[in-house]
């Protein structure tokens, strides 16, 4: 059986970025990714992919050119993990040993709860940025869109990027007025939350712009099923389900799927028993080692902390992962803490940008001396250029 130092399950985001920054603070350590896809993407670009500004093919990536130096690729899936005897299950290349486990395998998307959903993506009308087929779809529905009832759903749950399902409402929005659409054109937002984001200095200005661009907000609506041939997508009301299914016509839906931790951590010991977390990973918000299996860690979407699921997360969680874990490895305390660092870049039309920042509790805490509680155009070249730059040249290669 082989066995590693550090394993690393998972190598999007959280997985590479660890990976890279393990091997920078220790050339000797033996660390070791197992991802089966050879695809990595920078999915944040995919809004803007679905807004006809960005091209699928921008936001991919060989995962191969990504795996730094030194690092073992393992090309597999985990089938199980088993904490007690510090060993991993793969699908085809049987057992693997670890003497530390970093958990970055994301989150799932849970197609399966809204009936008829996913089937129906690409058929012209519905569409969800949450795949990079589905971003294509519906940047090529919004093109060839014509007025009528337009759609936009967020479940409950955790999901990555909260900001996602309103982006490209806006986006979408600012899309029709341009091209003398919008009067022609009923926008709803079916959301199962009870705001537009949790923290009060950015939902100010959200609220503000859904109400000045007459943007039909449906709070606690959750989009159960897609009836496709009849062009209708069903809801329940969830402070009142037993008052029965809720059918609002579409011309164009985007939907963005309800989603939960990965089937081999919400299957395993590693797994937060109950609550908003459940099936997330275990691990203390602060240093995110496991409350139970201190030789394991998690970080991004599959990590049970509560704050936003977003890769400006993980930037931040990775260097207190790596100094905690090394420490660890030595017998030490480490001494950095992550504080619920994260961040929603709330792209709200074509050149404009409301950068919400955030750490635990929502506490509001941006990064830029101005005015970010509002639209800018600056923040909206940040997302469009300098981002993925730090993301491909520096986050991903330990240095940012
Ligand atoms: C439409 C959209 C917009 C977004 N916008 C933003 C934004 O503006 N800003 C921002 O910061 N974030 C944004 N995000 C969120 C961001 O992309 C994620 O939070 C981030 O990619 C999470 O990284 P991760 O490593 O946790 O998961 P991922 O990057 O998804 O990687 C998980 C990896 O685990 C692998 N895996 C899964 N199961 C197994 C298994 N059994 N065995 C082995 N490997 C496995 C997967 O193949 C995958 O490569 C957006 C996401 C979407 C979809």
């Amino acid at each position: 059986m082989k066995q590693y130092d550090v394993l690393i399950v998972g190598g999007g985001s959280g997985g590479i970025t660890t990976a890279a920054r393990l091997k920078r603070a220790d050339r000797n350590l033996s660390v070791a990714i197992v991802e089966p896809n050879t695809d990595h993407y920078y999915q944040p670009l995919w809004t803007l992919v679905g807004a006809g500004v960005a091209t699928v093919d921008e936001t991919r990536r060989d995962e191969a050119k990504l795996i730094p130096n030194g690092v073992e690729w393992i090309r597999d899936r985990v089938a199980s993990i088993d904490p007690d005897a510090h060993t991993v299950s793969l699908e085809e290349g049987g057992d693997v040993g670890y003497d530390q486990l970093v958990m970055a395998l994301g989150i799932e998307l849970h197609w399966d709860k809204v009936e008829g959903a996913r089937d129906a993506i690409g058929n012209g009308k519905v569409v969800s940025n949450y795949i990079p087929e589905g971003a294509q779809a519906t940047w090529k529905a919004l093109e060839s869109f014509q007025g009528g009832d337009m759609i936009f759903t967020a479940p409950s749950g955790q999901i990555k990027c909260g900001g996602a399902p309103q982006k490209i409402m806006y986006l979408a929005d600012d899309y029709l007025r341009k091209h003398g659409l919008r009067d022609k054109t009923q926008i709803t937002g079916g959301f199962a939350g009870t705001v537009m984001l949790g923290v009060p200095e950015i939902n100010a200005t959200l609220n503000q712009i859904v109400e000045e661009r007459d943007l039909h907000m449906k709070f606690r609506h959750e989009l159960v099923r897609i009836d496709a041939a009849r062009d209708t997508a069903v809801f329940v009301n969830l402070d009142d389900p037993d008052a029965g299914e809720i059918e609002m016509h579409y011309d164009f839906i985007h939907i963005t799927p309800p989603q939960r931790a990965p089937k081999v951590l919400r299957e395993s010991k590693l797994a937060v028993a109950e609550g908003p977390h459940a099936g997330f990973a275990d691990v203390d918000e602060h240093t995110l080692q496991h409350k139970t299996y201190p030789d394991v860690w998690a970080l991004g979407d599959n990590a049970g902390v509560p704050t936003a699921k977003t890769g400006a997360a993980i930037r931040k969680q990775a260097p207190v992962l790596v100094e905690q874990l090394l420490a660890h490895r030595a017998g030490k305390q480490g001494q950095k803490s992550y504080e619920g660092y994260s961040s929603c870049p709330l792209v709200t039309g074509y050149g404009k940008l409301v950068l919400a920042e955030f750490e635990y509790g929502n506490k509001y805490k941006p990064t830029f001396p101005v005015d970010q509680t509002k639209q800018r155009w600056d923040m909206y070249m940040l997302k469009r250029h300098l981002l993925p730059q730090m993301y491909w040249h520096g986050m991903l290669r330990g240095i940012a």
